[in-house]
């Protein structure tokens, strides 16, 4: 088969032919359909900062596609079946597994990270890792949903709490941001106000449903977005960028009693409110790590059930043979990428 292979930082992936893999039991081959290309991609690729376990490997953790084969002991998927793979692989036994937080398993593993992943014709994935995905649903779409669109979920949802008229501000507008945005109207927010620096990533938050937008850039923007929730503050925020400044945005433009979620990655420590206003006022700070295998499932019926719009969320599709465009075209914004998707046809 052709896959996508990671040697080297910096370095193009090189597009070779590999032994197809073969299921093992609990296991099913997936024929790709579709592949995501995400930050983190570019974090491997470009930056170096995100490790993989092993070189060269199989990049692409955000895809869908067709059972093709199914291992031993795998009684759910028949061949044919259109499914969205969560890429997050658990161990099934650790406490956080038993509790139902398998996005933070002790021993979890990432497709596309440690080990071989989506960006191939075929890929081999645990069978619990699948969700059925109804025709209705393009490939391209379900791809994306398993990680850009259900991470701002999970932190909306499970980590924020979110209740219906709450009001939410999401900072940093980018492709998870402008999820968080669409999914909060669609889960019952009320006020959604997004912040970010860009004019074009501000636009687009209004059209998928931000009431209000502000740039992150001007003088005191926690004053700016605490007055444009009545002076209050929001009740809960949602930060995606992983910035110290934008995280004590997130804490400082708060109500009383409010929470600030992080979804955003990076290496600075985090510094906001003083303890005299984070306890007198009970803030809440969260992070949010990815998703699980149900909250994939309950996103997919969104989208199945008409009530999440993702048809303009690809920006771009590639063909296998164009992911290294696509990576430079996310890296350098090329064309102001949302989601660039790698689709793999008949
Ligand atoms: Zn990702
Ligand atoms: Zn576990």
């Amino acid at each position: 088969m052709k896959a996508a292979r990671f040697y080297q930082v910096g370095q193009p992936l090189r597009l070779e032919e590999v032994p197809t893999p073969q299921p093992g039991p609990g296991e099913v081959l997936i024929r790709v359909r579709a592949c995501g290309i995400c930050g983190s991609d570019i974090h491997i690729v470009y930056e170096g900062v995100t490790p993989t376990a092993f070189q060269p490997i199989i990049l692409g953790h955000e895809f869908s596609g067709e059972v093709a084969a199914c291992g031993p002991k795998v009684a759910t998927w028949r061949a044919g079946d259109r499914v969205a793979v969560n890429c997050l692989v658990s161990c099934g036994r650790c406490r956080h597994c038993r509790a139902g937080r398998e996005q933070i398993c002790q021993e979890r593993r990432l497709l596309g990270i440690h080990l071989d992943g989506g960006l191939a014709e075929y890929a081999v994935v645990p069978a619990e890792n699948l969700v059925a995905l109804p025709g209705s649903i393009p490939f391209d779409q379900g791809a994306i949903l398993t990680d850009a669109v259900a991470t701002p979920y999970h932190a909306l949802t499970r980590r924020g709490r979110l209740a219906q008229g709450e009001t939410v501000a999401v900072i940093g507008c980018g492709g998870l941001g402008l999820h968080a945005v669409q999914l909060a109207k669609v889960l019952g927010a009320g006020l959604v106000v997004g912040l970010d620096l860009s004019d074009q990533a501000l636009e687009r938050a209004r059209a998928r449903g931000a009431d209000r937008v502000i740039r992150n850039d001007q003088a005191d923007p926690a004053a700016v977005l605490r007055e444009a929730a009545g002076g209050e503050g929001v009740d809960l925020s949602v930060e995606c960028i992983g910035r110290p400044e934008t995280i004590a945005l997130a804490a400082a433009g708060l109500r009383t009693g409010g929470r600030a979620v992080i979804v955003g990655l990076g290496a600075a420590p985090i510094a906001c409110l003083p303890p005299t206003e984070f306890v007198r006022r009970e803030i809440e700070l969260r992070g949010s790590y990815a998703f699980t295998t149900r909250e994939i499932a309950e996103v997919v019926a969104l989208v199945a059930g008409g009530r999440l719009n993702l048809a303009d969320s690809v920006s771009r599709r590639v063909p296998l043979e164009g992911v290294n465009e696509g990576l430079q075209a996310l890296h350098e914004k090329i064309g102001d990428p949302i989601r660039i998707v790698v689709t793999l046809e008949d």
